[in-house]
């Protein structure tokens, strides 16, 4: 269960947040042995996340919602994985719908990005999805499996199954206008066989494959239910403590 806070929060708020789903799932007996909880929030946050998950065990990991193909070097306003890896960041997003239309990510982009945070000991969380109009006309599946043939290029058996895949129909994101759970289930299925063309049935299977647009407390079991969805990736409703400690549980 995946927490992106997009560009929300400064450092004392993430602090406060944190500790607030720290304390919300203490109180619940979260067992994080069964749910593994990323929180991913600016990079102006990480450090102070860092500090406060650290040496605590708490079991909440975090993530960087994007990285540079660049190692090091002059290239202004970049982040790099070496520096990611240095604060303890266990995952990062690439390929968001919001970074493939405002930064014009490709799915060449989005692989490399995936490749760096691979090779740097990071998992990628990848993320898919089609607009409107691709839903409309009725070519989701095939919009979707093309990101995933793009995004996986040159990944081993090994790394896919390390990896994350995040469906995230834009139309659903932000929107309050949640997919149906048996939307979901239809490309994240359709996502599972496609890695098991490209490579193996056990490869398909150990990869985890979320679901992200307007997750909510009260949609969230209905979402989890269906086979092929592993976890979600929640936008707004990771914001507040109460509500992404609900998500985590979904029950
Ligand atoms: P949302 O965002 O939950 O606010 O719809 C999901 C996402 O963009 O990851």
């Amino acid at each position: 269960m995946a927490g992106n806070w997009k560009m929300n929060m400064d450092h004392l708020e993430a602090i406060h947040l944190v500790q607030g789903l720290h304390q919300e799932l203490t109180d619940a007996n979260f067992d994080y042995t069964k749910t593994e909880v990323v929180v991913i929030p600016p990079f102006t946050d990480i450090r102070s996340v860092q500090t406060l998950v650290e040496g605590d065990e708490m079991g909440i990991k975090y993530g960087a919602q994007d990285v540079s193909v660049h190692e090091k070097g002059a290239y202004t306003g970049e982040v790099s994985a070496t520096m990611l890896k240095k604060l303890g960041v266990s995952y990062i997003v690439v390929g968001h719908s919001e970074r493939r239309e405002y930064h014009n990510e490709c799915d060449k982009k989005v692989n490399t990005k995936a490749r760096v945070a691979l090779d740097n000991g990071m998992t990628p969380i990848i993320c898919c999805g089609e607009g409107l109009e691709v839903r409309k006309a009725g070519e989701h599946v095939a919009h979707v499996l093309k990101q995933i043939d793009g995004g996986l290029e040159g990944f081993s058996a090994e790394e896919v199954a390390k990896s994350v895949i995040a469906y995230e129909p834009i139309w659903a994101i932000g929107t309050g206008e949640v997919a149906t759970p048996e939307d979901a289930q239809e490309v994240c299925a359709a996502i599972r066989v496609r890695i098991g063309e490209l490579y193996d049935a056990d490869t398909a299977a150990a990869t985890r494959i979320l679901y992200g647009g307007s997750v909510k407390s009260s949609n969230v079991a209905d979402i989890m239910a269906k086979e092929d969805v592993d976890g979600a990736l929640v936008g707004g409703a990771s914001l507040e403590a109460v509500e992404f400690s609900k998500i985590a549980r979904f029950d």
